[in-house]
């Protein structure tokens, strides 16, 4: 089951101690009010909102639905059960789940521009204030928009640069509510936060990056606006029920990342979205300084699961971390059923640049090809069932060792992309972090010198 608050996390359950502080006894009740207030508005909103849908899927089929929102993936007999008709997609032997890429993918991470003025050192796509050269408008997302809702997409993810600056972004968010998408956001808060404040209540989720608190902020970003960022939180949740917040987990701050879990309870934040540092964009200059230490991903899924039950704070964590939660040897069937799935890149997911240059995901560079010649996100029907859409995103069952003997090959596709092709030069190659990868490197014997 997939929650379609989404955006490429997965979340993960928070318990509560038993031990408990008169504060935070007050802290959680106010967030169990809002739990209740929240369930009230998603039954409200499964009686006033047209039922689920359903997307045909050669193993079966995915449904839609309103209360849980949630993307759930049921096999043929299941489906037949809810009342599906026979699709033209069952003919043939029913395959597994993952055993071919999807009809189409389930989000897209719509980059609306390259503008932005904040300067971030580790910044993903290298913003600037130019932006791209031939960056799409309002009419050509709406186009992309129109194509993806055909396609059968349930969500966009939409992101920068910073997009709460552009004028056309609620006209854009209306575009895809009318066409069934659910549009959600990333914003720095650092800029566009009026304009943002007007629209809140046109898109889904609204997250916030916040990638430390106080001087965690500056040592991760290159500048100090942890104050502006924290008022553009405080002032879109006093609005909307639905923000969090977005933290780009380095070895600057993975130490505060208890405190980051606090933060969150404490501005009573819908969820915290951890991201993997990649090695993209300006953080490929950045990514030997701020990428995360090996006992830093051994340590991340304890730190991250004790912070949840401490705070009481639903978590999700990016495609890239599975590898570390893998580490970890959680039970395999739990993680499918919890769509904890790695490198979706190309199947589950697709980005778009701000020219709509198809990509695999966010991170991942367009095809090597001439720019005109590489295919549009409107062009996505077209692309998506060509011979080598996608390249190695979709060839990870030809994996080398380690990968193709471990056991959660088959959720995690071999780790990050993004991240093996920067430091071995292969898309294709095991990710050189994943610590089952690290310790199954050949060790460098150093003998004594005489
Ligand atoms: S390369 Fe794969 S794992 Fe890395 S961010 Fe993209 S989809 Fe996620
Ligand atoms: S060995 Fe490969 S498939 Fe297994 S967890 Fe590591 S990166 Fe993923």
């Amino acid at each position: 089951m997939i929650d379609e608050r989404s955006t490429t996390g997965r979340g993960m359950a928070g318990a509560l101690s038993r031990r408990l502080s008169q504060s935070r006894v007050l802290r959680i009740a106010r967030r169990g009010a809002d739990a209740i207030a929240s369930s009230i508005e998603r039954v409200r909103a499964a009686r006033s909102q047209p039922p689920k849908r359903i997307r045909y899927e050669r193993f079966g089929a995915i449904v839609q639905l309103i209360a849980p929102r949630a993307l759930v993936f049921v096999d043929r007999d299941y489906a037949r059960s809810i009342g599906a008709a026979e699709a033209p997609a069952w003919h043939g032997t029913e395959p597994a789940l993952g055993d071919h890429p999807l009809s189409a993918p389930l989000e897209a991470h719509l980059q609306l521009t390259n503008k932005c003025n904040a300067g971030c050192k580790g910044c993903y796509t290298g913003a600037s204030p130019e932006g791209s050269p031939r960056e799409y408008g309002l009419v050509e997302w709406k186009r992309a928009i129109d194509a993806l809702a055909d396609a059968g997409v349930f969500h966009v993810a939409l992101g920068g640069g910073e997009s709460a600056v552009l004028p056309w972004l609620g006209a854009l968010a209306d575009h895809a509510r009318a066409r069934g998408i659910i549009p959600n956001l990333t914003t720095s808060g650092l800029e566009g936060l009026e304009s943002l404040l007007g629209i809140a209540d046109k898109l889904g989720q609204i997250n916030v990056s916040l990638d430390g608190l106080g001087d965690a902020y500056a040592a991760v970003r290159g500048f100090d606006g942890f104050a502006r960022a924290d008022a553009a939180i405080r002032k879109l949740r006093a609005i909307k029920r639905e923000i969090g917040i977005n933290v780009v987990v380095t070895r600057a701050n993975f130490d505060q990342l208890d405190a980051l879990f606090a933060y969150a309870a404490e501005r009573r934040l819908s969820e915290i979205e951890l991201l993997r540092f990649k090695p993209s964009g300006r953080g490929a200059r950045t990514y030997d300084e701020l990428r995360c230490t090996d006992a830093q991903h051994r340590a991340f899924l304890p730190t991250i699961l004790a912070a949840a039950k401490r705070h009481a704070v639903r978590v999700k964590v990016d495609c890239s971390y599975t590898p570390m939660l893998a580490h970890h040897a959680p039970d395999r069937a739990l993680l499918a059923e919890l769509a904890v799935y790695g490198c979706t890149g190309g199947d589950f997911l697709v980005g778009a640049k701000p020219g709509g240059q198809l990509t695999a995901c966010s991170f991942a560079s367009p095809p090597p090809a001439l720019d005109h010649e590489r295919p549009r996100v409107e062009q996505l029907a077209a692309y998506w069932n060509a011979p080598d859409a996608f390249g190695a995103f979709r060839t990870w069952r030809d994996a080398a060792e380690p990968c193709a003997s471990c056991t959660y090959h088959a959720l995690c596709r071999g780790g990050c992309k993004v991240v093996s092709s920067h430091v071995t030069g292969s898309l294709a190659a095991p990710d050189p972090e994943c610590p089952r990868v690290v310790d199954h490197a050949p060790r460098r014997v150093h003998l004594p010198l005489v």
